[in-house]
């Protein structure tokens, strides 16, 4: 995106405009689970997009930018630490240009790493085919989706869940938790809100 010819004032921490700042809505957590976030370059500059959130909440998460990935340069963050990847992805039965991933890791959560792809679901597909180290992880499927929070974007089923919220959810579901993460979600309403509020047109529908 090009820059404004005027220059705002930018939040270091989240990287936006001060204005617009969601700092407000870190909710510091400590995961059992590694995570890492893959996150498409479209969605960088989505003000929708709650990666950046979520990346700020989770103490020792990692965010890494990309469609397609130096093959070396993600191996080692799926394997930093020795911990075992896993993505959280749906099965695709029936798919033959995907081979069929590997059972999930009899392994505690402390062994492990959640890797998300944050991208629509088109676009997840597509960094799915072109990143052939991401086939080869075991993968989470979430299960009993709480309806989700999140509004303001049009997702293309009712459980469609943020990256934010599918975080949560599946990091709560590696580790046998189910109140770790209540905090970040209730933050997660309050940035929902904030982004409502400078897209008021989506508050009618
Ligand atoms: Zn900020």
């Amino acid at each position: 995106m090009n820059q404004p010819a005027t220059k705002r004032p930018v939040c270091a921490t989240c990287l936006r405009a001060r204005s617009a700042c969601i700092c407000a809505w870190i909710a510091p957590v400590q995961a059992q689970a590694a995570l890492l976030i893959l996150q498409h370059p479209l969605e960088v500059g989505n003000a929708k997009n709650s990666a950046r959130l979520l990346h700020l909440s989770v103490t020792g998460s990692e965010l890494a930018v990309g469609e397609s990935f130096e093959p070396g340069a993600l191996e080692a963050l799926l394997h930093a630490g020795g911990r075992t990847p896993v993505l959280l992805y749906p099965d695709t039965p029936g798919d033959a240009n995907l081979p069929a991933p590997p059972p999930m890791p009899p392994l505690p959560a402390q062994a492990l790493r959640l890797v998300l792809l944050d991208a629509t679901w088109r676009k997840s597909r597509k960094m799915l085919y072109l990143n052939p180290a991401l086939q080869r992880l075991p993968r989470l499927a979430l299960m009993d989706a709480a309806p989700s929070n999140y509004r303001i974007r049009k997702a293309h089923a009712a459980h469609q869940l943020s990256t934010l919220e599918a975080a949560a959810q599946a990091l709560g579901q590696l580790e046998g938790e189910d109140g770790r993460y209540q905090a970040l979600l209730d933050a997660f309403d309050g940035f929902v809100a904030q982004q409502a509020a400078y897209t008021p047109h989506l508050n009618s529908a």
